[in-house]
């Protein structure tokens, strides 16, 4: 019989959900079990990460807002350890321009992925959430105790709600162990160059526009926005490799089995604790691609918070996670990638 115990990954073939089915497949004793409906992904990052891993993935196509297929899912897969919730839409003008899309699936999914928890009496739950959560705030960097601020966008919305909502199911059923972790700006790509930021719709987050830019899928990309009171005039982020990013959410759910929290819901920031302007992140990548971008300054975006970036003392401390890669890393593996797929596109 086998004994391994399950780890479902709901959103493992997008961007962070892969990176973090690659360190995961690289634990003794799991079963790793990704979940996706291909709704900005494709299935053939499984032979991706196979190409990296050596692994196979074992993959379902479920359409988390529909609690059957999320209940036969649950039901097909037994003695599961613990669920890492990334399935959900994440572009902020998207939302903006759509925001019953993001309300409808980022919240209906969650129920159904929760509910299932408690249903199959799975005990350990990662929550991808999101630096948008502060909102715009004037104290920085911000901190897990920093007080939120009025959602600046509907997506920055479904985060909040999603934090309370798992707040109060963790209230309600002690049983079930929670983490929300609190991404800033995950960008750049798996160093083996095989996966990274591939969104089948259009890309609307900066490092692939960058990126795009330089390698002529967008002829002129845009500033959004040069006269926000910050040095340089433009929005400051947190950017984190994503890789750092997945590693987090192996140490998240260790921090959960080992029973090391203290409260059944805890908040967890992943940054790096550096603000870095969009004319700062250009320049960065000008520097390591050897590449002149094509950009201009445009309008502000709706939706966007001025500066953000993260106080990493409580995760350092409690998760015993550091990120390793710093701002050129970042820039030049999302380069890599990017040269990957225009190798591949010219092939087909
Ligand atoms: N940004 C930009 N031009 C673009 C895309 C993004 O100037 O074509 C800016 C955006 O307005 C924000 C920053 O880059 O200030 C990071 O945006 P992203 O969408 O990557 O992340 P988020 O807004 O979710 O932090």
């Amino acid at each position: 019989m086998n004994s391994q115990k399950t780890i479902i990954v709901t959103g493992g073939a997008g961007y962070i959900g892969s990176h973090t089915i690659i360190e995961l497949l690289a634990l003794p004793n799991y079963n790793i079990v990704s979940v996706d409906n291909y709704s900005n992904s494709s299935a053939t990052t499984y032979s991706r990460i196979e190409m990296i891993t050596g692994k196979k993935v074992k993959h379902y196509a479920v359409d988390l807002c529909n609690k059957k297929e999320t209940e036969s899912l649950f039901e097909s897969e037994k003695n599961i350890e613990a669920v890492i919730h990334f399935a959900a839409f994440k572009s902020v003008p998207e939302s903006v321009e759509n925001p019953y899309k993001y309300y409808s699936n980022n919240i209906n999914s969650l129920i159904n992925v929760l509910e299932c928890c408690l249903k199959y009496k799975v005990s350990n739950f990662i929550f991808s959430s999101s630096c948008s959560v502060y909102g715009n705030i004037n104290e920085l960097p911000v901190k897990e105790t920093t007080p939120l601020g009025k959602a600046e966008s509907p997506y920055a919305f479904t985060k909040q709600i999603g934090e309370e909502m798992i707040k109060d199911y963790a209230r309600a059923n002690p049983q079930l162990q929670t983490i929300a972790l609190r991404y800033f700006n995950p960008v750049g790509a798996h160093i083996s160059g095989f996966i990274g930021e591939s969104p089948i719709n259009k890309a609307t987050s900066l490092v692939p526009i960058i990126t795009n830019t330089a390698v002529g899928k967008i002829k002129q990309m845009k500033v959004n926005g040069s006269d926000y009171a910050t040095r340089d005039g433009s929005c400051i982020r947190d950017y984190v490799h994503v890789t750092d990013i997945a590693t987090a959410h192996i140490k998240a759910m260790y921090y959960l089995i080992d029973k090391k929290n203290k409260s059944n819901f805890s908040i967890f920031n992943l940054g790096t604790g550096n603000g870095v302007s969009v004319l700062e992140a250009i320049a960065a990548f000008e520097k390591v691609s050897n590449e002149k971008l094509n950009y201009t300054i445009g309008p502000k975006r709706e939706g966007d918070v001025e500066a953000i970036y993260s106080d990493n003392s409580f995760t350092e401390k409690h998760l015993d996670w550091k990120p390793i890669f710093n701002l050129d890393d970042m820039m030049k593996t999302a380069w890599v990638w990017e040269l990957e797929q225009k190798k591949e596109n010219q092939k087909s």
